[in-house]
């Protein structure tokens, strides 16, 4: 159960009696006209958490953002949807604050009784939770006695209700949600079995260039896919036609490959693609070689001989860590390269496999694979922080002796 830096499960907690505060990440997506959740993943996701801290008759105190409101009160973004939602899930009360912090969400704290919920409004009403203000961090703990994060997809924003209020708490731990990513994804940068293979895709080098530099240190090689191929393509002079290139970027692109070589990590580019001439060209579609791009065409997926020389090279890995897409998935015609990556994923069971990304998330679900790989993280930005080893602000403040 020991988390690694000595951090707490919040199973290790006496909360009995005690008003736990709850970071969660209920930034829910929600219908833009009936301001219906369109995925309760996020509230589900923290149904052991809330489930194991009624059943101790804690006193909860709920905490989370939903939307950028930036500081304003934007009745849209209120959680009252959020709170009802979660009311349902557990059968019990969700009582919701009008306000994060302030005379009301004082009293329906001190009106908690065990194992009964309340929620407060939405924190990023009040401009000083992203600032990380001491006032409005002391101001959170005086709700609580004991602090429980479960929220990892925030866990690399330093804010009022991830990182600072922690100090005013005297006990602090990881949620099982938390604690999940935590040892998951620890191991990954701990004495991972080799070969370790990063697949790397998605929209833009400039969103994953630190990630990629931070991997060099760590993996045997790199498997590249998505529009951010298409721009190591170019780099290497082939001709991309009307495909999605970052022009500004091809120097940081050829840099990457050289230090890669130096580096002795192999980098695998696409050899064909699927090309179109725009997203709902229906019969338009082909795959041909990357050197054989028309300029019309976009390159939209990876073709099928690069996706079977990348399904070997992940059968023979024993550490797998998968973020961005291959393509244009959320199209179906070009989804395949996407589709084949999550099998490979799925079909290596000597492998340690992890996913990370919102779109990669999405992608493995909507392929029905999610279950069939180790883990699938919850955090997008998190979880490419953490693979780079950094140090999340939000885990951080979990260890003793913060
Ligand atoms: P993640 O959220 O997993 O980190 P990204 O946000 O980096 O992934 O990238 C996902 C997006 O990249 C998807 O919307 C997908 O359509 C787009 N994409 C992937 N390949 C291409 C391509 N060849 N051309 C244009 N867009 C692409
Ligand atoms: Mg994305």
């Amino acid at each position: 159960m020991a988390l690694p830096g000595g951090i707490k499960h919040v199973e290790e907690l006496a909360v009995e009696g005690k008003r736990v505060f709850v970071r969660v990440d209920y930034n829910v997506p929600l219908d833009k006209k009936t301001k219906q959740i369109t995925d309760d993943a996020r509230i589900t996701a923290t149904l052991p958490t809330l489930k194991h801290l009624i059943g101790r008759g804690a006193r909860i105190v709920l905490g989370s953002h939903l939307g950028r409101p930036d500081g304003q009160v934007k009745p849209e973004l209120s959680l009252e949807p959020v709170a009802a939602r979660l009311a349902a899930l557990l059968g019990q009360d969700v009582v919701l604050a009008d306000e994060p912090t302030g005379d009301g969400a004082k009293k329906v704290v001190s009106d908690l009784r065990d194992g009964q919920i309340v929620m407060l409004e939405n924190l990023r009403f009040d401009a000083r939770e992203e600032a990380n203000d001491e006032d409005f961090a002391r101001t959170l703990a005086s709700y609580c006695d004991v602090y429980v994060n479960d929220a990892f997809g925030t866990a690399h924003r330093a804010h009022a209700s991830t990182a600072g209020m922690v100090k005013f708490v005297a006990e602090a731990g990881a949620g099982y949600v938390m604690a999940k990513e935590i040892e998951v994804l620890s191991r990954l940068l701990g004495n991972v079995e080799r070969p370790y293979v990063a697949v790397l895709g998605g929209a833009k080098v400039s969103d994953k260039i630190e990630v990629l530099d931070a991997l060099l240190g760590k993996v045997n090689s790199i498997v590249i896919g998505g529009a951010m191929a298409n721009t190591f393509l170019e780099a290497q002079g082939k001709s991309l036609g009307a495909s999605k290139v970052e022009r500004d970027k091809l120097p940081v692109a050829r840099n990457f490959l050289r230090k890669a070589s130096e580096s002795k990590v192999t980098v695998h580019l696409p050899t064909d693609v699927v090309v179109a001439a725009n997203l709902d060209d229906a019969e338009g579609s082909k795959a041909v070689s990357v050197d054989a791009i028309a300029a019309d065409a976009m390159a939209l997926d990876i073709g099928p001989v690069t996706l079977e020389a990348y399904r070997k090279v992940l059968a023979a890995a024993r550490t797998v860590f998968w973020n961005g897409p291959m393509g244009v998935f959320e199209k179906p015609r070009f989804a395949a390269g996407t589709v084949g990556i999550a099998r490979a994923l799925a079909e290596n069971k000597l492998a340690l496999t992890v996913v990370g990304g919102g779109d990669s998330a999405a992608a493995i679900a909507q392929a029905g694979l999610a279950d069939k790989v180790t883990h699938v993280s919850t955090g997008g930005g998190a979880s490419l922080e953490f693979v780079q080893g950094l140090d999340l602000p939000g885990i951080a403040a979990l260890r003793p002796g913060k």
